[in-house]
């Protein structure tokens, strides 16, 4: 219980690795803060079974593209358990299409999910932490944060824009007690990938279950997904005193994707 008596507020946490990350901090004791879309009976079964490992939970509707909500979202978490100690900016979307193709709509949603919600929820947060003297700023980037795949302009343009945003953070909040880290993905098989799974798997006329070893063996030299378990494991790691001079970093876990 290394996490008790921290806050922990995970943008995105109804479903996929955030949900992973929320339950591997509860593991440790900390409070969180959820949040995310999804059906309101879900989601209050996330929160409870969340509760039931005995920590406070509360849940934030709020939509990360939008400043206001952001600000809300971190009160919720100062109005709720008096701090915000821990803060994952793990909420993201997808958008597949050749940059020629792609709506101008759709690049402005995946920016403003993917990368500007970091810096909002980030500028909400960061002040909370420095008047504490303690904070861990985890931002979920990608593989897509560290090399490039076709058709993904947006997805990865924002993936290491999150890289840029979180070394900055690292040298600004250098001395306050804070540390700032990206974590990189390889492919996890989260709803996100499964909806990709399947567009390609109808295109392609082939099953959903062939396209995933297609996906690994065109990307992952493990040929095995990571799960969101481990996800959290690792955030759990860049919380814990041992990484307190850990900052700035972006820490790939993709079974070997951007080793190649
Ligand atoms: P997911 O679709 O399972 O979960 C995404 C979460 O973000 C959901 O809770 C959703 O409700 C939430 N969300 C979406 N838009 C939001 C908004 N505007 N405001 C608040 N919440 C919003 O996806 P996932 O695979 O778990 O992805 C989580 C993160 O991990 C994303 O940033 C993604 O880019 C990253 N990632 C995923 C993989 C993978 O293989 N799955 C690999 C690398 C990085």
């Amino acid at each position: 219980m290394a996490l008790k008596g921290k806050v922990a507020l995970v943008t995105g946490s109804t479903s996929g690795i955030g949900l992973g990350i929320a339950e591997a901090l509860a593991d440790e004791g900390a409070d969180i803060v959820m949040n995310g879309f999804g059906d309101p009976a879900q989601i209050e079964t996330v929160r409870a079974d969340l509760a039931a490992r005995g920590v406070r939970v509360v849940y934030s509707p709020a939509d990360i593209s939008k400043p206001a909500d952001c600000e809300a979202m971190v009160k919720l978490a100062h109005d709720s358990f008096g701090s915000l100690d821990i803060l994952v900016n793990n909420a993201g979307v997808q958008y597949v299409s050749d940059i020629a193709d792609f709506p101008a709509e759709q690049w402005d949603r995946v920016i403003a999910i993917n990368l500007s919600g970091a810096f909002h929820a980030m500028h909400f947060a960061i002040p909370g932490m420095k008047a504490k003297g303690w904070g861990r700023i985890i931002n979920i980037s990608s593989a897509h944060g560290l090399v490039a795949s076709p058709q993904k302009a947006a997805y990865v343009a924002a993936k290491h824009g999150i890289i840029g945003l979180t070394k900055v953070a690292a040298l600004e909040l250098a001395n306050d007690g804070i540390t700032t880290n990206s974590i990189c993905p390889g492919w996890v098989l989260t709803p996100l990938v499964q909806k990709q799974l399947e567009d390609r798997a109808a295109k392609e006329g082939t099953s959903v279950e062939a396209m995933a070893q297609e996906f690994l063996k065109e990307k992952q030299p493990m040929l095995q997904f990571s799960t969101a378990k481990e996800i959290g494991g690792l955030a759990v790691f860049l919380c814990s005193d041992n990484a307190k001079t850990i900052t700035g970093t972006s820490m790939s876990i993709d079974g070997g994707w951007v080793a190649e």
